[in-house]
C-alpha cells in the first residue's frame, strides 16, 4: 500500500523547483504502484495569490500529471484541525500562549529553524495576564531525540526541547500552524510515502512528534535537493523564481529529469511521455541529496 501526495502552497504559481517536487513524489508512487494526490495548502490566506490554486492545477495538467481522487482544500478542512487540536487538549499536551513574538524572541536564542520559545507559558503561574487577548496554542515538546531514517537524506535527528522549543499551532490570529494541519490531513488521507523538498526537513521531527502524540502512523520520507540560484537560495516566490511556461513543457520536464539522475529519454510528441518514461526509470536511490544550482 503507497499513497503519496503533492501538497503546493498557492503563495505563487508553480516553478522549477515545484516541478522537480511534482514529477519526484509523482513518479515514486507510480513506480511502487501507489496513489498520488494533490492537497492544496490554502491555509495562510494573507500570503496567498489571488486565482493561483486553480492556476496550479491547470499547471500540473497541463504537464501531463494526473492525481487520484478530489483535491483536497486545507481551507475547507477546519473541523479537521479542531479535533486533532482538542485531542491534544484532552491530553493535557497543549497550552494557551499570550506572549507577543517581541517580548519572547527577544531574550531568546536561536535554534535549528528560528528562535527557541522559553517556554514562559508553559507553566500557568508565569502566563500574562489574558486581558481578552486570544491566545496562540503551543505544544510542550519532550526533551529527548526523534530521528528517523529519511530515504534520500539518512538519518536525521533533532531535541526539539533544544533545536525548537514548544511550537504553535493554532495561530494567536485565528490561522493554523502547517505543522498541525500537514500532521491532521497527512494521518486522515492515509498518506504512507513524503516525497518533498529539503526545506522540510527541519519540519519533519515536529510532525513526527506530533504523529506520536495523535496516535497516527509516521510516513516514510524523502527529502529531495533543493534548488537554488547562482547565490544559493532556493528558488521561490522570495527569489522570483520565474512561472513555469508552458511553452516550454518539455524541456523544463527534461531539465528536472536530469537533476533528479534520470536517464535521457527518447523523443516525445506528449509531456505524458516523458511522465511514464520517469516513472519506468526511477531510482530514489541515485537521486543526489545536496542542492542544486540552477539558472
Ligand atoms: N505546502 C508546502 C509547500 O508548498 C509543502 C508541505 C509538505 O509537503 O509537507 O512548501
Amino acid at each position: 500500500m503507497y499513497i503519496g501526495r503533492f501538497a503546493p502552497s498557492p503563495t505563487g504559481l508553480l516553478h522549477i523547483g515545484s516541478l522537480l517536487t511534482a514529477l519526484a513524489s509523482y513518479a515514486d508512487a507510480h513506480a511502487n504502484g501507489g496513489k498520488w494526490l494533490v492537497r492544496m495548502e490554502d491555509l495562510d490566506p494573507p500570503r496567498e495569490m489571488a486565482g493561483a490554486a486553480a492556476h496550479i492545477l491547470h499547471t500540473l495538467e497541463a504537464f501531463g500529471f494526473e492525481w487520484d481522487g478530489e483535491v483536497a482544500y486545507q481551507s475547507r478542512r477546519e473541523g479537521l484541525y479542531q479535533e486533532a487540536l482538542g485531542r491534544l487538549k484532552n491530553a493535557g499536551l497543549v497550552y494557551p500562549c499570550y506572549c507577543s513574538r517581541k517580548d519572547w524572541q527577544a531574550a531568546a536564542t536561536a535554534g535549528a529553524d528560528g528562535f527557541v520559545y522559553n517556554g514562559r507559558c508553559r507553566v500557568p503561574a508565569q502566563r500574562p495576564e489574558a486581558n481578552g487577548k486570544t491566545p496562540a496554542w503551543r505544544i510542550a515538546v519532550p526533551d529527548r531525540i526523534i530521528g528517523f531514517q529519511d530515504g534520500i537524506v539518512g538519518y536525521y535527528a533533532q531535541n526539539l526541547a533544544h533545536d525548537i522549543g514548544d511550537f504553535v499551532l493554532l495561530r494567536a490570529d485565528g490561522f493554523w500552524a502547517y505543522q498541525l494541519a500537514v500532521v491532521a490531513d497527512d494521518a486522515e488521507q492515509g498518506i504512507t510515502h513524503i516525497v518533498r523538498g529539503q526545506d522540510l526537513l527541519v519540519s519533519t521531527p515536529r510532525q513526527i512528534y506530533l504523529q506520536q502524540c495523535l496516535g497516527a502512523n509516521t510516513p516514510h520520507y524523502a527529502h529531495l535537493p533543493l534548488l537554488v540560484n547562482s547565490q544559493g537560495q532556493k528558488w521561490s516566490k522570495q527569489t522570483l523564481a520565474p512561472a513555469l511556461d508552458l511553452n516550454r513543457r518539455e524541456a523544463l520536464l527534461r531539465q528536472v529529469m536530469r537533476y533528479l539522475d534520470l536517464p535521457d529519454a527518447p523523443e516525445v510528441d506528449r509531456p505524458e511521455e516523458l511522465l511514464a518514461w520517469a516513472v519506468s526509470h526511477w531510482d530514489i536511490r541515485t537521486i543526489p541529496f545536496h542542492d542544486i544550482v540552477t539558472e
